[in-house]
């Protein structure tokens, strides 16, 4: 194990940083999707009528109509995505990240790094980003924003008129429209986002790279197991963690892996002063 000073001029001489951002950094950006705090206050009629009392039970929650699920969708998006506001951690993160050679890939869906203006082509949203929606028919006829549907819906609950003709039909085959997220097995991935990010790998194999980790659990282990994997096979390459337990770490790694052992917000605080 090594010390965050190492950590820092590890940071400070990569060509490359890679981030991996999962649910701990949702939670600093304000989506925490597996707490109970909140919920009912704001979701009181669904609470009630599906028995749910976190968002992602609630996403998870066969709903009675479209128009319902869509009216439940626009608030939570309007809520975390269209009022959202930089956190302090993603500000430290932009300016660490500045002047150099950077790729994200997220399992967040909130759409938060794009908002924070990052660079759309360095996003992977490994889990989606719903702030667009996909066809819900099973078959993959692409994706489009949602933010629209979404700001009508809105308006339409405001003033009581929500109908099942509101709700948005693919362009292709009619079915309805859903979120871009794997809320069922109709979920695809955004493929040229996901190829640019394995160009980007690949790229940069033989340079000075840091995995720089922000709260990546066991709901995302895609984001986590390959990268270590990946700093394993590539000697040039660190890896820079916020919360990585220790006895997770092979030991021949050891040497490479700085882990503060806390959350995206201190890791942030103490890299960028
Ligand atoms: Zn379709």
């Amino acid at each position: 194990m090594t010390d965050l000073k190492t950590a820092k001029k590890w940071l400070d001489e990569a060509d490359a940083i890679v981030v991996t951002a999962g649910n701990g950094m949702a939670q600093e950006e304000g989506l925490d999707i597996l707490s109970e705090e909140r919920f009912d206050d704001r979701f009181g009629k669904i609470a009630d009528k599906y028995d749910v009392h976190t968002i992602g039970d609630a996403l998870g929650q066969k709903f009675d109509s479209w128009s319902e699920k869509w009216t439940f969708w626009s608030h939570l998006i309007n809520d975390y995505t269209l009022e959202y506001e930089p956190s302090e951690t993603m500000l430290k993160l932009k300016e660490l990240v500045k002047d150099k050679q950077y790729f994200i890939a997220t399992s967040t869906f909130g759409h938060f790094f794009e908002a924070a203006n990052f660079n759309e082509n360095r996003i992977f949203n490994a889990f989606g980003d719903w702030t667009k929606m996909q066809c819900s028919s099973g078959i993959n006829h692409g994706q489009k924003d949602a933010r629209e549907v979404v700001r009508q819906f809105l308006e339409a609950d405001k003033n009581g008129e929500v109908t099942e003709e509101l709700v948005p039909k693919c362009d292709i085959c009619n079915s309805e429209m859903e979120l871009h997220m794997p809320l069922n097995a109709n979920f695809f991935p955004d493929t040229d986002a996901n190829t640019r990010f394995r160009w980007f790998l690949t790229g940069n194999e033989d340079k000075k790279v840091v995995v720089l980790e922000l709260g990546v659990d066991e709901t995302s282990p895609q984001l986590l197991e390959p990268m270590l994997k990946l700093v394993d096979q590539f000697p040039n390459w660190r890896y820079v963690s916020a919360d990585l337990e220790i006895s997770e770490i092979p030991d021949e790694l050891e040497q490479r892996i700085f882990t503060l052992k806390k959350n995206p917000h201190e890791l942030m605080k103490e890299l960028v002063k």
